[in-house]
């Protein structure tokens, strides 16, 4: 059954608990107001965080080290395979060790502008102040960032920003800084301090009295569900951009842990917040399960362009200078090739819309790097990109040295996610969420190198302070007992809806139902929405999912190894994920960042907000399945940056 969007009720206001004060020193002066657990008694506590990526292991490695007694839990074999991993190009930070003008107050800058003005402030600062921080953590674990020849760390553009604020290990940041991190952890479950579940799916959240007090998890290689309880739970379980099924996430990445807390009283905040990235390559066939990202960097010395004339079908090589269209250059002098993400996706959209777009599908753009090899010679390419170039070339067949890359923009990251206040806490007292799963410091559009810095400050420098402040009250109360009804009970549900999936006995694959809800989802709640299509995307995604829940076929039993049951259990979450994400775009009559509707434009295309109705944070609260969700609003305020309409050019 559709959900009835007309029944969609407005709740009680969200106040995200920001500290009032002088926002230059509001985090250092809250770290003081905190309370705190003292060294002795934090071996009281347990905690469990779910989730090996940057904000997982950075979290747990930390609360390990402060001598917390913590349970992680991730799907991976190893800690080392969560999604950051992929991270190519880099990440942000305030030094200014180029002498460019870079400062805080310039990050921040930046930060709120690029998400369109739909950030909290505060939330920002504190992070671009950290961001100095996790250099230094890094640098001190070994992670091999790029070095200038006199030895300085080095740094290189991103989007939206007019300094060079990113550090970076070649293509491998995400990597190298995951390494850092792990071998954080692992001394930490060396000493004893944490224990790894590793193959091991967070299914269910346990809630008691309006409290978080644990999860319900399932061994994957058994199919054995147990209880776990703690005092604090921390989600930090990645994004949603798989709900497209054509992503540049890896393929496991799933909504699920942050859906069940959902469906268990955990807002959902700004979910049609989705960002498209300008770079990826484009997709070469019908049955393609995933689409791979160039990184962003690419776009410090490769130049967009596309043929000034549609017809022409010439090699890129013959095709002359002044008979191409370097269409960012041209529309966006100040910025050129390095707008932000969601305006450079827009500008290749509509360009390969308008019958421009070149390769054997005519549907990408190019991104040519001749120029740059000219001007600083094939050496310095090959130093800053290898892996790019080299994964590139295993993938299309050309080579990127002498024919530009073909590039289209494809789902990426979610700035939705969770609702947290400034403490990242949820609304649910104890359920703290990090990282990409929360719907924090990015607004409407993240900038670049900009995921790694939040999850690990995050990680690093925020949760571990304000986690203590939510337990130093608990001291002397024990976690609640596993026998607990409320345990039994989610344990209860979790196995009937295993043996639900597993009893459908359809005809058609979990696969087939995920490609046609991600095709529904691209096209009418992708890149651009407007009403009609939000309209179309919501009959025909319910129509989807009673298909799906009549029809889908589950091979395999509940005992073993079952990548199918797996993978059944994440889709059937997407579906009712993907209802919400076009409820919520349609409620948000405006464009703004990534969200943007064709109703809501200025005369030259840029997306146009509307500050006046929509300067909230959107935070539903579910009301089960087939009824209307409930509406709670974080009102933002700006005191040190003026609303203005987003200007790149
Ligand atoms: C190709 C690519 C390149 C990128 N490059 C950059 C970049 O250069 N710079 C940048 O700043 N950002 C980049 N990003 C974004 C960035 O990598 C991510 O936003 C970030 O790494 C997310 O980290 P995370 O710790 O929040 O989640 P993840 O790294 O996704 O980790 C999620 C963890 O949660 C676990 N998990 C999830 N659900 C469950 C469950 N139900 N039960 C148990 N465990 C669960 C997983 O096993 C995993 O350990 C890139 C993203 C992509 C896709």
């Amino acid at each position: 059954m559709a959900i009835d969007v007309s029944n969609t009720t407005t709740g009680a206001e969200l106040d995200g608990k920001v500290p009032t004060g002088d926002l230059e020193t509001l985090w250092q002066r809250h770290q003081f107001d905190m309370k705190l657990v003292n060294p002795n008694n934090k071996r009281r506590f347990e905690i469990i965080v779910v989730g090996t990526g940057l904000a997982g292991a950075s979290a747990a490695a930390t609360m390990g080290e402060l001598g917390y007694n913590v349970k992680v839990f991730t799907f991976h074999d190893s800690p080392r395979r969560a999604h950051s991993i992929a991270a190519q190009g880099g990440i942000n930070a305030a030094k200014n060790y180029q002498n460019d003008g870079d400062s805080i107050y310039r990050l921040f800058h930046d930060t709120v502008k690029g998400g369109d003005y739909c950030s909290r402030e505060a939330n920002v600062y504190r992070l671009a102040e950290v961001s100095l921080e996790i250099i230094d953590q890094a640098v001190a674990q070994g992670v091999p960032f790029a070095r200038e020849y006199g030895g300085l760390l080095a740094n290189r553009s991103f989007g939206g920003a007019q300094v060079s604020r990113t550090f970076y290990a070649r293509g491998q940041t995400g990597q190298q800084l995951l390494l850092g991190a792990y071998q954080a952890l692992a001394r930490q479950i060396d000493a004893g301090k944490v224990t790894l579940h590793n193959r091991t799916e967070l299914l269910d959240l346990v809630v008691v009295d309006g409290r978080t007090v644990g999860v319900i998890v399932r061994d994957l290689l058994t199919g054995d569900i147990t209880s776990h309880s703690a005092h604090a739970v921390v989600l930090a379980t990645g994004g949603y951009s798989n709900a497209f099924y054509l992503s540049t996430n890896a393929m496991k990445c799933n909504a699920t842990a942050i859906w069940r807390a959902h469906r268990k009283g955990a807002y959902f905040a700004n979910p049609c917040f989705t960002q498209i990235h300008p770079t990826a390559i484009p997709a070469s066939e019908e049955f393609q399960s995933k689409l791979t990202l160039m990184s962003e960097s690419l776009r410090n010395d490769g130049r967009i362009w596309v043929p000034a004339d549609a017809d022409d079908d010439r090699a890129p090589s013959d095709i002359p200078g002044d008979e191409r269209y370097y269409y960012l250059e041209d529309r966006y002098p100040a910025f050129g090739n390095l707008v932000p993400r969601d305006v450079a996706s827009r500008n290749a959209k509509e360009r390969v819309d308008a019958g421009y777009g070149v390769g054997p599908r005519n549907n990408g753009v190019y991104l040519d790097f001749a120029d740059a090899i000219e001007r600083l010679g094939v050496e310095a390419i090959t130093e800053k990109y290898r892996n790019l170039f080299e994964m590139y070339e295993r993938i299309t067949g050309e080579d990127p040295y002498t024919v530009p890359m073909r590039i289209y923009p494809a789902p990426h990251y979610t700035m939705g996610g969770l609702w947290v206040d400034y403490h990242l806490m949820s609304n649910l007292p104890g359920l703290f969420v990090i990282g990409e799963a929360n719907f924090s410091d990015h607004g409407a559009n993240r900038l670049g190198a900009s995921a790694l810095m939040q999850g690990l400050a995050d990680g690093y420098f925020v949760l571990p302070y304000t986690i203590g402040n939510y337990l130093a009250p608990l001291l002397g109360e024990s976690p609640v007992d596993t026998d607990h009804d409320a345990f039994k009970q989610a344990e209860k549900d979790v196995r009937s809806r295993i043996d639900q999936l597993l009893s459908v006995g359809g005809t058609r694959s979990v696969d087939w139902f995920h490609r046609e809800l991600g095709k529904i989802l691209w096209d009418y709640c992708g890149m651009s929405r407007s009403r009609e299509s939000l309209e179309k995307a919501l009959s025909e995604i319910p129509a989807l999912r009673e298909e799906f829940q009549n029809d889908v076929r589950v091979l395999g039993d509940d005992a073993s190894l079952n990548e199918s049951l797996e993978k059944v259990g994440r889709v059937s979450d997407f579906f009712e994920l993907a209802e919400l994400m076009c409820v919520d775009a349609l409620d948000r009559n405006e464009s703004c960042g990534a969200h943007f509707r064709e109703e809501y434009q200025t005369e030259d295309g840029e997306a146009r907000r509307d500050d006046e109705h929509y300067r909230y944070v959107a935070a539903w609260e579910s009301n089960g399945v087939e009824e209307a969700p409930t509406l709670h609003k974080e009102q933002l305020e700006y005191e040190h940056v003026e609303l203005v309409q987003r200007s790149y050019k």
